[in-house]
């Protein structure tokens, strides 16, 4: 997979499995939720490997943690500048559109090297909290 060697990550097989299955769903889910996924996939795998290898990829900004109300982390290989909604009921956390308006003044603010004092901005990232819809319903 090109994109973990451009990372200077070897390709493993486990890697290779992790990342699409990642890339393949908006869940962004706990490492024990990866780990059922895969198994579901069949991919025998346990979850200290799933862990091991999130890691991996996290610290080579292919994948970033969250770590949902639970306590738990979430994980999300979808890299782009974009908003979570977190439950504070669940931890589920879920992509959010937030107003046009709001995005493109955070995306200006990491645009070029503007700095915000002394500090120079790389990405940003607004988490809403609330319930969601299946928790709303009980
Ligand atoms: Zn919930
Ligand atoms: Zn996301």
């Amino acid at each position: 997979m090109a994109l973990l060697h451009s990372r200077g990550l070897r390709t493993t097989k486990a890697r290779v499995q992790l990342l699409t299955h990642l890339l393949g769903t908006t869940a962004h889910p706990s490492a024990e939720q990866i780990t059922a996924g895969l198994r579901e996939a069949g991919v025998e795998v346990g979850v200290a490997t799933v862990y091991q290898n999130l890691n991996r990829l996290v610290d080579a900004g292919l994948v970033r943690r969250m770590s949902g109300s639970d306590g738990r982390s979430r994980f999300d290989a979808d890299m782009s500048p974009h908003d979570h909604a977190v439950c504070e009921s669940c931890g589920r956390i879920a992509d959010v559109d937030l107003e046009p308006g709001v995005r493109r003044a955070l995306d200006r603010a990491t645009a070029g090297d503007r700095h915000l004092e002394t500090w120079l901005l790389t990405r940003t990232a607004v988490e809403v909290h609330g319930l969601c819809p299946e928790c709303r319903a009980h």
